[in-house]
């Protein structure tokens, strides 16, 4: 059974590399940021409560995700594995998972930190050009993943293997090393 958890800062690759190993594996692929750009799409109550907080960088409220995910881990397609691609982004939002997926028996799952450096992120996030993508934005959730997001890491060594992988590499280098990391 594959479950994985991405971390790592905006522009590290977790989308690009979650979408890959997700395909590969024929498990689902798990992206907060994705269900909330959908919702924003279709102007659904979630969408319009999580449009500010996209929109400035800051973290959509941990109630809100929370409620996303539970019920995402919650449908068929997640039995047979999953990765989670920005999520969880706090220390909140890990004590939560932890217990829904004692709850669900959803246990066992691996945790990915990707690892880059911030000039190359900032580059990298620039050439994305996604709406939320402007220098003052990028420069913001930087900020927010440090401070909400960073401390995840120790979060993590301290419970389990925490498994790094240099994410300044050409996408394939980073999916060859994963592939290898997670069996
Ligand atoms: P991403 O595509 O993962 O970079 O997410 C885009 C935006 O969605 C973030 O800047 C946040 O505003 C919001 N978001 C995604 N995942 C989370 C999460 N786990 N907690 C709070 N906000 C989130």
């Amino acid at each position: 059974m594959t479950r994985v958890i991405f971390l790592g800062p905006p522009g590290a690759g977790k989308g690009t590399q979650a979408k890959t190993l997700a395909d590969n594996w024929n498990i689902a692929h798990i992206s907060t940021g994705d269900i909330l750009r959908q919702a924003l799409k279709e102007q659904t109550p979630l969408g319009v409560k999580a449009q500010g907080y996209m929109d400035k960088g800051e973290l959509v409220p941990d109630q809100l995700v929370q409620e996303m995910v539970q019920e995402r881990l919650s449908q068929p397609d997640t039995q047979s594995g999953w990765i989670l691609d920005g999520f969880p982004r706090t220390v909140n939002q890990a004590v939560f998972l932890e217990e829904l997926l004692q709850k669900l028996n959803q246990h066992g799952e691996k945790v990915v930190n990707l690892e880059v450096p911030d000039e190359i992120l900032i580059a990298r996030l620039l050439q994305r050009g996604r709406k939320d993508d402007t220098e003052e934005v990028i420069r913001r959730r930087l900020e927010v993943y440090r401070s909400e997001t960073a401390p995840l890491i120790d979060f993590y060594s301290s419970r389990q293997t925490l498994l790094s992988v240099n994410g300044d590499q050409s996408p394939e280098e980073v999916t060859s090393e994963l592939h290898k990391l997670i069996a």
